[in-house]
C-alpha cells in the first residue's frame, strides 16, 4: 500500500520535464548516444549515400566525384571502426539500419570487424599469434611489402571469418539476424544500383558509373583498412605496452578521420568514444617513442615509400629488438 501511496506523489515539475525528455530522446528515430555523433549521423546517412545518388543521377559527374567516392569510402570503414567499438544510437533498431548502411559502402557485413578486429587484432596487438601481424611475411618494410600485407590479410583472415560464421550460424542468434540482414542489404543495394545504371545508360556506360561511385569505392574499403593497419604498427613494438602502435597526429586529419589517428590509446581503450582520444593522447604522448608520432598517413607514406628507397635516413627502423 505504501508503495502505491509513493507512486502516487506526482514528480517535481523539473524533474519529470526532464525525464519526459529523455524518454522521447531515447525513442527519437537515429538520435545518438553522444551529441557529437550528429556528425556521424550527417556523414553515414547523408555524405557516403550522396555519392552514388549524384552520380547515378548525373553520370557526367561520375568521374569527377571519385576523390570523394575514395573519402567516403575510408570514411565507411572510419565510421564502421567507430561504430563496432561503441554503438552509435540509443535504439537497437537505430544501430542494426546503421550496420546494413555502413555494410553497403564497406561492400561486406560489417559483423565481420567483429572476429577479426574486436576479437582478435585488439586481443593480440600485432604479436605473434594475431594472424594479420605486420611481420607474417617479412621484417623489411617497403611499398612492396605494404602491398603484399594488405592482399595477404585477405587470405589469412578469411579461416577466422569461416569459424564466425559457423558460430553465429549455429546459435541462430541476433548475431546471425545482423549479419544475415547485412549480408542482404550489401547483395540489394548494389544490385539493385547496378540494374538502375543500366536501365538508365546502357550496359557499358552504366555499368561504369556503378563501378566509380559503388562498386570501386566499396571494394577498396576494407583493403583501405587492411592498409592502414599495417602503417599503424609496422616496426612498432607489440612487446612494449607503449610502443605497439604508430599515431598519426594531424589535426586536418583526425578531424577529416574522426581522431583515428590516435592509435595508442585506441589501443588501450578501444570502446573509449571517438571524440575523448584527442585528450587521451595528449596526456600519453610522452611515454610513446618519438618516432611512432607522425604527422600523416600521407607524409608517412611519401617519407618510407618514395624517398626512404634512395635516401636511408627516411626509412623507418624496428623497435623490435629481436627483428
Ligand atoms: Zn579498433
Amino acid at each position: 500500500m505504501e508503495a502505491v501511496a509513493l507512486s502516487a506523489v506526482p514528480p517535481p515539475a523539473s524533474q519529470s520535464a526532464s525525464a519526459r525528455r529523455a524518454r522521447r530522446a531515447s525513442f527519437g528515430f537515429l538520435v545518438p548516444r553522444n551529441r557529437s555523433d550528429v556528425r556521424t549521423v550527417i556523414w553515414g546517412w547523408l555524405l557516403l549515400p550522396s555519392v552514388p545518388i549524384l552520380g547515378l543521377s548525373f553520370p557526367r559527374l561520375a568521374p569527377w566525384l571519385l576523390p570523394l567516392a575514395l573519402y567516403t569510402s575510408y570514411c565507411s570503414a572510419v565510421l564502421t571502426h567507430n561504430h563496432v567499438h561503441a554503438r552509435v544510437f540509443r535504439s537497437r533498431l537505430d544501430n542494426d539500419l546503421y550496420g546494413m548502411l555502413l555494410s553497403v559502402f564497406w561492400g561486406s557485413p560489417i559483423a565481420f570487424w567483429l572476429p577479426t578486429h574486436v576479437e582478435h587484432h585488439h586481443r593480440y596487438v600485432d604479436g605473434p599469434e594475431e594472424a594479420t601481424r605486420t611481420r607474417r611475411r617479412s621484417p623489411n618494410h617497403n611499398l612492396w611489402q605494404a602491398v603484399l600485407y594488405t592482399f595477404s590479410c585477405v587470405v589469412w583472415e578469411w579461416p577466422l571469418l569461416v569459424e564466425y560464421v559457423k558460430r553465429v550460424r549455429s546459435r541462430r542468434s541476433r548475431a546471425w539476424a545482423n549479419l544475415r540482414n547485412q549480408f542482404l542489404a550489401v547483395l540489394f543495394a548494389h544490385t539493385g544500383a547496378m540494374a538502375v545504371a543500366i536501365a538508365l545508360y546502357g550496359p557499358g556506360r552504366g555499368l561504369l558509373t556503378y563501378a566509380l561511385v559503388l562498386g570501386l569505392p566499396s571494394t577498396l574499403a576494407p583493403l583501405f583498412m587492411l592498409f592502414t593497419n599495417y602503417l599503424q604498427h609496422v616496426h612498432c613494438d607489440p612487446s612494449s605496452p607503449d610502443n605497439h602502435s604508430r599515431n598519426f597526429i594531424s589535426p586536418a586529419l583526425n578531424w577529416l578521420l574522426f581522431n583515428n589517428g590516435y592509435h595508442t590509446v585506441h589501443h588501450d581503450r578501444p570502446s573509449a568514444h571517438w571524440t575523448q582520444y584527442q585528450a587521451l593522447h595528449k596526456q600519453r604522448a610522452p611515454s610513446i617513442h618519438p618516432s611512432l608520432m607522425v604527422h600523416s598517413m600521407q607524409t608517412f607514406c611519401v617519407t618510407s615509400y618514395l624517398l626512404g628507397p634512395f635516401f636511408p635516413r627516411f626509412r623507418t627502423r624496428s623497435l623490435l629488438k629481436t627483428t
